[in-house]
């Protein structure tokens, strides 16, 4: 059995939500009585592989919303409340979603071994990093050519190189061939490190990749203040949407700049759920993060360990791995929509 453990996209959202569900009073309850709701296990799926194997999940809401990211206390229970509830219904593998991966690492999880009385057993959870990298770069090498981007001449520009995603981005890419990397994140010493174990790489500011850029893969979450000039932007520009929330259109959309949200994939046939409503998927019947994915692909494989864990342990060969898995049941990564469409939507 796989699970998913997410979370609303805002409170307001998760009040409405509740609502619908029939939760009158968490649909009337403020920020502190969310702040004190246990996770729910909200709903169970059967999902089928064209392969014809079936397989049992179960989406857990952990009741976080990210207006409790300040919260440090509050947002470290909420996690680790979700793992428990899915270890406690014998998930074999779940998937950290949303902010709840990003808040596990960043708040050093891994030192919190025991919920209550529970031992958490790492095994049964995994990040999903590794297939959403490989998604990204699936996006990347479809979508660029359809623009008339020539890849092995390309500029391509990944911010937050030096992260989990990013770094395995720039293998995966380098090993593909592309014109140049450009690599971009805040902090010099890894990007140093970075671009020494590719042996290859420009370190840039973002101002500065920016215009050079025929494709850029974002993997790091956006400030919410961040201006973009597109006026510097190539045309045709590639921007790749990877972190999380995928916000970069509000920011970026311009004739010739073409947006693409990265690491989702769409699954070859609908699934009976309600989970990705409220993650506001184009089509919530199919569409998923490749992070949840990565969950339900290691439980049709049966590979019931933490695939995806830690920092900068994404290898080409896993990426290889998952990424055969992914095409064998069924999963393929979200690309732009036909060109023409888009051009008369943004001239509208
Ligand atoms: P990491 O924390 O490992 O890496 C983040 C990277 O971004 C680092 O290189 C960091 O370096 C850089 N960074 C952070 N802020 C900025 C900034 N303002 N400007 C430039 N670089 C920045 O994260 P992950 O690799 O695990 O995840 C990356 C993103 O992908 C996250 O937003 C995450 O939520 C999202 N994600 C999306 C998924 C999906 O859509 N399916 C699934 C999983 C994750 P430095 O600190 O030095 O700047």
């Amino acid at each position: 059995m796989f699970g998913l453990i997410g979370h609303s996209t805002s409170f307001e959202e998760a009040r409405i939500k509740a609502k619908s569900l029939g939760f009158d009073d968490y649909a009337e309850g403020d920020l502190d009585m969310w702040c004190a709701a246990p996770p729910q296990l909200v709903e169970t799926v059967s999902v089928t592989s064209p392969t014809g194997k079936t397989i049992q999940g179960a989406y857990i809401d952990s009741v976080f919303v990210p207006e409790m990211l300040r919260r440090f206390k509050t947002a470290k229970r909420k996690v680790l409340k979700a793992m428990e509830l899915a270890q406690k219904r014998d998930i074999d593998i779940t998937a950290l979603g949303g902010f709840t991966s990003i808040i596990f690492e960043d708040m050093n999880l891994l030192r919190e071994e025991r919920v209550s009385a529970v031992e958490l057993e790492w095994k049964r959870f995994t990040t999903g990093n590794t297939h959403t990298a490989w998604v990204i770069c699936q996006q990347v090498v479809t979508n660029a050519p359809a623009l008339g981007i020539d890849l092995a001449k390309a500029k391509v520009a990944v911010v937050g190189a030096t992260g989990d995603i990013g770094s395995a981005v720039c293998r995966w890419l380098q090993r593909q061939g592309v014109g140049e990397l450009l690599l971009v994140a805040r902090r010099p010493q890894p990007l140093v490190e970075l671009q020494q174990n590719l042996g290859e790489g420009r370190i840039l500011g973002l101002e500065e990749a920016l215009p050079e850029a025929d494709v850029v893969v974002w993997v790091a979450s956006l400030p919410q203040g961040l201006q973009i000039d597109t006026s510097t932007l190539k045309r045709p520009c590639l921007m790749i949407d990877g972190g999380y929330p995928k916000n970069l259109d509000t920011k970026a959309s311009a004739p010739g700049v073409h947006v693409l949200k990265g690491g989702i994939v769409e699954f070859w046939q609908d699934i009976g759920w309600q989970m990705m409503e409220v993650a506001e998927m184009a089509k919530p019947q199919c569409q998923m993060f490749a992070c949840f994915a990565e969950a339900i692909l290691l439980d049709f494989e049966e590979i019931h360990t933490n695939f995806s864990w830690g920092r900068n342990n994404i290898t080409l060969a896993t990426m290889d791995q998952i990424g055969v898995a992914s095409r064998r049941h069924g999963f393929q990564a979200l690309a732009l929509e036909p060109l023409a469409s888009r051009e008369a939507v943004l001239t509208a």
